[in-house]
């Protein structure tokens, strides 16, 4: 008998009493054990191989079980495993720290450390709040942002998520109220468009006086959609911002760390935030942690006001394990030649993904770095079309038309190769599509 080896008693089990994210508890999804993962490999139990092809949610980006990460936990863990933050520090957070200030924008400067992606959001709009009224405009407490948007599941993230995409609706009673313009017009190249010029333009001119930041993932909108827009939309947007006095929060969560191509996506523009929330790949996948970087200005302009100090402080706030492996997941980035491998994989994604455009059921596709995206026109019937993938060796997770990837930057082009090869003969499957 393995030890990791799951009875079917503990699948049931699972079903009965563990939550997984998005999912019915009176009509569990089917989830499949995982015994290990292995470079681009997850093994499940039954001995099935896939290639990963979603760097669990945007996170592994170096693969996973690595010898460099691992031996940081493991060296980390002899040392301290967690101590609280208050009062004290350690050098896993100042290395880390150091290493954020340096490789993210010049102008931010300082860095919270947190342990999610939406806690990092719901820190970067009390920084802004804070700001305003520590400037004596506290009217100035709203946040401004495209539609179609997504920054997290709580309740400040859900407030400036797209208000109708369904997956926070239920909540909209009790979420702040903000302000939302239409989505950016898709397409990387595009010029700024004159309908987007004015969007922008009509609701800064209404509501800058009660708008503290304006909030959107740049250049790539994630888990709203999957939409790629341009920088163009961006440089104009922060024109406005500095215009109107409003502050500009960048949530790279997603596209942080070299997904799109750049080390944050930020870099495709000539522009930087106010404030800039990281997350997901930030630990190579390996633990827990996110941060919200902001600049001087905003640092101090909130250490001086009435308050004195910023209102947050998580338990888990810099924990040496994670600020560890952090470090060490960076390190590795920089030392690999990412640039090229992102480089080749969209060469590839685009190669093999771009003739899906011909198929009846696909809308468009989209790719941009290490990342693909299928837009069917009908929803994917993830039960049907995750059975199909693992047939094919490989792991993707559709979500409501989409089926899009984002591997390991080291998956290798046959690899690859086999990936793109399932997700066009899904295509064909009846069944898989409502
Ligand atoms: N912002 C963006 C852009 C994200 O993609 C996500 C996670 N999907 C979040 C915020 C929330 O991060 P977390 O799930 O770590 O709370």
């Amino acid at each position: 008998m393995f030890e990791n080896t799951l009875e079917k008693a503990d699948l049931v089990f699972d079903q009965q009493h563990i939550w997984h994210p998005y999912t019915s508890m009176a009509n569990p999804l089917p989830v499949f054990p995982v015994a290990s993962a292995k470079g681009v490999y997850i093994h499940l139990e039954d001995g099935t191989a896939l290639i990963d092809g979603m760097s669990s949610w945007w996170c592994a980006i170096h693969g996973y079980n690595h010898p460099r990460l691992n031996e940081a936990i493991q060296r980390q863990v002899q040392q301290m495993s967690h101590i609280m933050f208050g009062g004290l520090t350690h050098t896993p957070a100042i290395e880390l720290c150091r290493k954020l200030v340096e490789i993210t924008p010049e102008s931010l400067q300082k860095v919270f450390l947190c342990d999610s992606g939406s806690v990092s959001v719901e820190v970067a709009i009390k920084m802004a709040i804070q700001y305003w009224h520590a400037k004596g405009t506290p009217e100035k407490s709203k946040l401004m942002t495209v539609r179609k948007g997504y920054h997290g599941d709580t309740f400040g993230a859900m407030s400036v998520c797209d208000p109708v995409n369904g997956m926070h609706q239920i909540f909209n009673k009790v979420l702040a109220p903000q302000i939302f313009i239409d989505e950016p017009t898709p397409g990387f190249a595009q010029p700024l468009q004159a309908q987007d010029a004015a969007n922008l333009e009509t609701a800064f001119e209404e509501n800058h006086q009660q708008v503290a930041a304006f909030i959107l993932e740049p250049i790539v909108q994630g888990a709203g959609g999957m939409r790629i827009y341009s920088p163009a939309f961006l440089e104009k947007l922060s024109a406005l911002c500095t215009q109107y006095g409003v502050l500009l929060i960048f949530d790279e969560i997603a596209t942080g760390f070299g997904r799109t191509g750049k080390m944050f996506a930020t870099e495709h523009t000539a522009i930087t935030p106010d404030i800039l929330c990281i997350g997901k790949a930030l630990t190579g996948g390996m633990m827990t942690l996110a941060a919200t970087l902001c600049t001087e200005d905003v640092a101090l302009t909130i250490s001086q006001g009435e308050a004195g100090v910023f209102m947050h402080g998580p338990t888990f706030m810099a924990n040496p394990l994670a600020c560890s492996v952090a470090l060490a997941s960076i390190r590795l980035l920089q030392d690999s030649n990412w640039q090229a491998l992102v480089q080749n994989i969209e060469t590839q994604l685009k190669e093999k993904l771009q003739p899906l455009q011909m198929h009846p059921r696909v809308k468009e596709v989209r790719v941009m770095g290490a990342i693909g995206v299928v837009e069917c026109y009908h929803t994917v019937n993830v039960a049907a079309i995750q059975r199909f993938f693992i047939r094919q060796g490989v792991w993707i997770r559709p979500f409501r038309n989409l089926i899009y990837i984002m591997p390991p930057f080291i998956i290798q082009p046959d690899e690859l190769h086999t990936v793109c090869q399932a997700i066009g003969a899904s295509l064909y499957n009846e069944g898989h599509f409502d």
